[in-house]
C-alpha cells in the first residue's frame, strides 16, 4: 500500500516495507545474493533482457546487478519519501550523477549547469570527460543558455558549499520544458521536495544526510517512469549498483531521518547565530539567520534552513588554526552525519573547481564549512569558540 496520503514521518517509519508482513518478518530483510536460481531458462532470459534495458522484474531477479530486493525496497521508500513515482539508487552521489548525464546525453550533447555545485559534480561536467558540453549559467540567465539541443538543467540547492538558496520554481520556469535536476543533498526530503515544484530529477548524496551516521557512501535519484527506465539502463550497463549492506543501512535509517535533520537544524541555527555574534568572524552564510534568506524561500520552497554553515574568517591560517584546533567536531569533508564535521572547500572538496569560479562563488582561502550534528549546541558552541580564540591569538587578529 502507498502511503502517499499519510504524513513525512509515518510515511518514513513504514515505506518500503510493505510486503515484509507477506514474507512473515518484521525487520527489513538483506538479501546479499549475487545471483538468483532460475526455474525456467526460456523465462530467465526474458527477465535477462527486460531488466538490460531498464526494465524491472522483481519475482525473477536473474542477477544481483539487474534487480535486488533489499535495493529496491530501500528504492520504494526514497520515491515515496519524494512524492515520485519511481527512485533510483546508485554505488554513490557521484554515480548518480553520472547515470544522470548518460541518461541525458541520449537525449542531447548539451547541459545546462548553475555554480556552485558540489566539487565533484563540477569537476564531473566541467571535464568533458562523458562528451557533453556544458554552459555555466547564472540563476537568473538559465533561459539565455539553452540550445536545441540542450538535455539538461543542473542546479543544487541548498548549493554545497555556500548554503545559498536557488528559486526551483524560476529555475524550471526558465528552463521551458526541458528537463531540472535538482541535487537536494542538502535538503533531503525532510526540508524540500523538488519534484512538487517542477524539477523531473531530483538526486541525493545519501552518503550524506539520509545515511546520516557516516557509514554508508550512495545516490539515489527520485524521478518520473520515463527517466528511472533510462537510469537503471545506465545503472545495468554501467554497474554503478548500490550494495544491498549499504541499501539496508540506508533503509533503515529512514524512520529517523526527519528527527535527525531536525535535531540538528536546531544546533545549527544556535551555532549561525554565536557564529554571527562573534568579533573574530567575518561573515555567516545561513538562511536561517535573519538576512540570510533574501528570496524569501524558508517556509515555501524550504521547510526549515537545515544544518549546513558557511562562515568566512580572515584568511587560510585563520581557517586552518580553527580546522586544526577543534576537538569534538572532526575536521573531515562529508556532511549530514549525526556528529559535527568542519571542512575548508578551497582547500578540500571545491579544490579542484576552475580558480575564476571558485572566486565568483565566493569559495575563498577563508571560507569553512560546518555540518552541526545532534550533539548538544552548547558542547559544540565551546569547542569552536576555543579554536576561534586559538586562530585570533595565532594569527595576530583581535576582537
Ligand atoms: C557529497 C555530495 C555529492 C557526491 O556524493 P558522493 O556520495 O560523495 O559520491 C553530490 N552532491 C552533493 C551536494 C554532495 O554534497
Amino acid at each position: 500500500m502507498p502511503h502517499q496520503d499519510l504524513s513525512f514521518e509515518t510515511m518514513a517509519v513504514h515505506a518500503g516495507r510493505e510486503d515484509l508482513a507477506t514474507l512473515g518478518v518484521h525487520a527489513l530483510p538483506l538479501d546479499l545474493s549475487s545471483t538468483y536460481p532460475l526455474n525456467d531458462l526460456a523465462r530467465g532470459g526474458e527477465s535477462l533482457e527486460l531488466m538490460a534495458m531498464g526494465g524491472q522484474d522483481k519475482q525473477n531477479p536473474v542477477y544481483s546487478r539487474l534487480y535486488n530486493p533489499t535495493v529496491g525496497r530501500f528504492e520504494e521508500a526514497l520515491a515515496q519519501l519524494e512524492g515520485a513515482a519511481e527512485s533510483v539508487a546508485f554505488a554513490s552521489g557521484m554515480a548518480a550523477m553520472t547515470a544522470c548525464l548518460l541518461a541525458a546525453k541520449q537525449r542531447g550533447g548539451h547541459v545546462v549547469a548553475v555554480r556552485p555545485l558540489y566539487g565533484g559534480s563540477d569537476h564531473l561536467i566541467a571535464s568533458g570527460l562523458l562528451g557533453l558540453e556544458v554552459t555555466w549559467a547564472e540563476p537568473d540567465g538559465i533561459r539565455e543558455a539553452l540550445r536545441s539541443d540542450t538535455a539538461l538543467v543542473i542546479a543544487e540547492t541548498p548549493a554545497n558549499p555556500t548554503v545559498t538558496l536557488l528559486d526551483i520554481e524560476s529555475v524550471v520556469a526558465q528552463a521551458c520544458g526541458v528537463p531540472v535536476l535538482v541535487d537536494s543533498t542538502f535538503a533531503t526530503p525532510v526540508l524540500q521536495n523538488p519534484l512538487k515544484l517542477g524539477a523531473t530529477l531530483v538526486l541525493h548524496s545519501a552518503t550524506k544526510f539520509i545515511g546520516g551516521h557516516g557509514d554508508v557512501l550512495a545516490g539515489v535519484v527520485a524521478t518520473n517512469a520515463e527517466w528511472a527506465t533510462e537510469l537503471r539502463k545506465v545503472r545495468v550497463i554501467t554497474g554503478s549498483v548500490l550494495h544491498p549492506l549499504a541499501a539496508y543501512l540506508l533503509h533503515r535509517g529512514l524512520p529517523t531521518l526527519s528527527l535527525r535533520v531536525r535535531a540538528a537544524q536546531e544546533g545549527a541555527k544556535v551555532i549561525a547565530q554565536k557564529l554571527k555574534d562573534h568579533p573574530g568572524i567575518k561573515a555567516v552564510h545561513y538562511p536561517g539567520l535573519e538576512g540570510g534568506d533574501p528570496s524569501g524561500l524558508i517556509g515555501t520552497q524550504m521547510r526549515g534552513p537545515g544544518s549546513l554553515i558557511a562562515f568566512e574568517v580572515e584568511n587560510f591560517e585563520f581557517a586552518s588554526v580553527v580546522m586544526g584546533s577543534v576537538k569534538l567536531m572532526t575536521p573531515a569533508v562529508s556532511l549530514g552525519s549525526v556528529d559535527t564535521l568542519i571542512q575548508h572547500p578551497a582547500a578540500l572538496t571545491h579544490r579542484v573547481v576552475n580558480a575564476e569560479a571558485k572566486a565568483h562563488s565566493g569559495i575563498g582561502p577563508g571560507l569553512l564549512r560546518l555540518s552541526v550534528g545532534i550533539e548538544n549546541p552548547d558542547d559544540l558552541w565551546a569547542d569552536l569558540e576555543q579554536a576561534i580564540v586559538k586562530a585570533m591569538a595565532k594569527t595576530g587578529i583581535h576582537a
